[in-house]
């Protein structure tokens, strides 16, 4: 008998298909079944006994489902290559559980193949099919969302992250009245400095440490007011366009800026996003430099740009590595030798560099509260690490990390606490008196801001005139032309007539709903291009608009709402629709 197959499962091996890159498909069908990789992963070691950890398992799960489909042995003999399909969203579930809740993506089992099969490239690969069905850990849904609609990870509005630097400026000028502060948005300035959410929300120290050291480097630095986020969900989610949409948001504030370089905080997977991945994910390119801040403070110290006093950084330290910046990009040595200018006490830890373990919290894992007993047992491997070493702080360039290493230290009740290397070179500033003295930040030229919409007609469908004025002012104001509708028949008439670049679509509407206007358009060959977003008050009635079997709308927000959350979701379904026209 012919199982019947979900909807979701039959999208998902679909798309399977288009996201086979030969990188991927040479890991699928390079394991041999050695068993070499299974004491390298950290859930193994912690789960002896358990077979459904060990890395070649889980890689079997998406292998089966590859051979069934894309591969021919599996397709003649599946029973002989042990080929398995997809059929339930339970399948579906049972697939989500491994790859979100049994794999930290850290890539250890990859560099201890001797085939080269890295498990963790098609692990984000199934991740990301999944969550393009919405199978996904709540918080993962959660932080994309975020990402897309905020522009930040953690959602921190634009007014909250200019508070928290001009409070920082506040501060530093209490100390030092002379201190130039944090300045926003410079033009032509030689570092654009990008950070983690993070450090608005919960490290604001930080921010203030770095902007002491670029500050008495004499650095012609600046911060930009948007699309600071140098953290990047998409490489943990799998999903390729949230990636590419978050790089290129803060390449075009480089651009914009007139910046010179891009210095990238403490943080292994906003690096990698940022650095490695972004350039591909948003297909551009890039045409300033970019790098950690580890290397721009090391520089300064050994140009003499600032100095250092070793000895007021006095207790014994330990160095753990990120997955992503030791073993994705090789950034081992530049940590240590900073370490080693600016602390007198410093202990290795063993394994250590790319054969370091990790801290249980990357690849997402923060964020799946649903997996966090198992990410605490086998964060086990990483306690005894860092007990072994005898060391009172740990030092770490991640701000993943960080989280991850606090809550196993306070877990396994270690008597440690962690801190970054930004927090130890401001500890070791040697403050110079400055002969002349620095122009303020208010002095400063900023850039006007630019029509990032210009050139774009965008329908704005909703039978609020209130709010058709408010959303047609902010896209007017920043370049568009607005088209306005304030029913379903008037909105369908002007999509036919004006053939808008984009449509925003209330789902209550008099005349047609919002949904019928929604069905209609993608049911006409000439209409159903139009990317739409749907604008909506009653959020209990999306699952009408996503559940039906044609494309879902290419955004979704709920009101109220505010000008930049306008702004984002209608920049991110531009940027997306420019590229799949590319
Ligand atoms: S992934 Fe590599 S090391 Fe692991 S079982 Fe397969 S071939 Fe062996
Ligand atoms: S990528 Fe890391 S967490 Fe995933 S299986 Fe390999 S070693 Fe284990």
């Amino acid at each position: 008998m012919t199982q019947v197959r979900s909807y979701k499962a039959q999208k998902v091996i679909d798309r399977m298909g288009k996201k086979l890159s030969r990188q991927i498909v040479g890991s699928l069908v390079a394991c041999v079944h050695c068993g070499n990789c299974t004491d390298s992963c950290h859930y193994v070691l912690a789960n002896p006994g358990d077979p459904t950890y060990a890395p070649a398992f889980k890689a079997d799960k998406i292998r089966t489902l590859f051979k069934r489909h894309y591969d021919w042995t599996g397709q003649v003999l599946p029973w002989w290559v042990h080929a398995r399909s997809l059929y339930t969203d339970e399948d579906l579930e049972d697939l989500k559980d491994t790859v979100f809740g049994k794999c930290t993506n850290c890539r250890r089992c990859t560099i201890n193949c001797p085939m080269g099969v890295d498990l963790a490239t098609f692990n984000r690969m199934a991740r990301g099919l999944l969550v393009s069905v919405g199978v996904m850990p709540e918080g993962v849904a959660v932080v994309s969302k975020d990402q897309w609609e905020i522009g930040n990870q953690m959602g921190v509005l634009k007014e909250d992250y200019i508070d928290t630097l001009q409070w920082l400026t506040d501060e530093m000028r209490l100390e030092n009245p002379d201190s130039p502060g944090i300045p926003i948005d410079r033009v032509d300035a030689d570092v654009v400095y990008s950070i983690n959410p993070r450090e608005v929300k919960y490290d604001p120290r930080t921010i203030s440490d770095a902007a002491m050291i670029f500050n008495e480097a004499g650095e012609n630095w600046t911060m930009p007011s948007e699309g600071w986020d140098m953290t990047n969900f998409g490489l943990f989610s799998g999903d390729d366009d949230l990636g590419g949409s978050v790089a290129r948001r803060l390449y075009e504030k480089v651009e914009e800026l007139r910046g010179r370089k891009l210095v990238i905080s403490e943080c292994g997977h906003g690096y990698r996003s940022t650095r490695c991945e972004g350039p591909n994910w948003a297909k551009k390119d890039v045409n300033f430099t970019m790098e950690s801040s580890v290397l721009t403070m090391l520089e300064y110290i050994k140009s003499g740009k600032i100095k250092v006093d070793k000895s007021r950084n006095t207790e014994l330290v330990t160095f753990h590595d990120s997955c992503n910046n030791a073993r994705s990009c090789g950034l081992t040595e530049e940590p240590r030798e900073l370490l080693k200018l600016v602390c007198e006490n410093f202990q290795e830890m063993y394994p250590n560099r790319a054969e370091n373990y990790c801290c249980t919290g990357g690849g997402g894992a923060m964020s799946m509260s649903e997996y966090t007993p198992r990410r605490l047992k086998s964060a086990k491997i990483k306690a005894d690490q860092l007990k072994a070493t005898g060391a009172k702080i740990v030092v770490t360039s991640c701000h993943n990390c960080v989280d991850g290493l606090t809550d196993l230290i306070k877990h396994y009740k270690l008597d440690m606490k962690v801190t970054q290397l930004v927090n130890l070179v401001a500890n070791a500033l040697v403050i110079e008196p400055k002969a002349v003295p620095t122009i303020p930040a208010e002095a400063i030229p900023v850039a006007e801001p630019a029509a990032i919409l210009a050139g774009y007609r965008i329908l704005v469908a909703d039978d609020e005139p209130d709010f058709v004025t408010f959303v047609s002012a902010v896209l007017e104001d920043n370049g568009a032309a607005v088209i306005q509708a304030f029913d379903g028949n008037d909105a369908i008439a002007k999509a036919k007539a004006e053939r808008p670049d984009l449509m925003t679509l209330d789902i209550t509407m008099p005349g047609k709903s919002g949904i019928e206007v929604f069905e209609y358009l993608r049911a006409d060959a000439d209409l159903r291009g139009i990317p739409v977003c749907i604008i909506t008050g009653k959020p209990e009635l999306r699952e009408l608009i996503y559940e039906r079997s044609v494309p879902p709308p290419e955004g979704y927000v709920d009101k109220p709402i505010s000008e930049e959350s306008i702004l984002r979701n209608v920049r991110k379904i531009l940027e997306l629709a420019q590229t799949k026209k590319k």
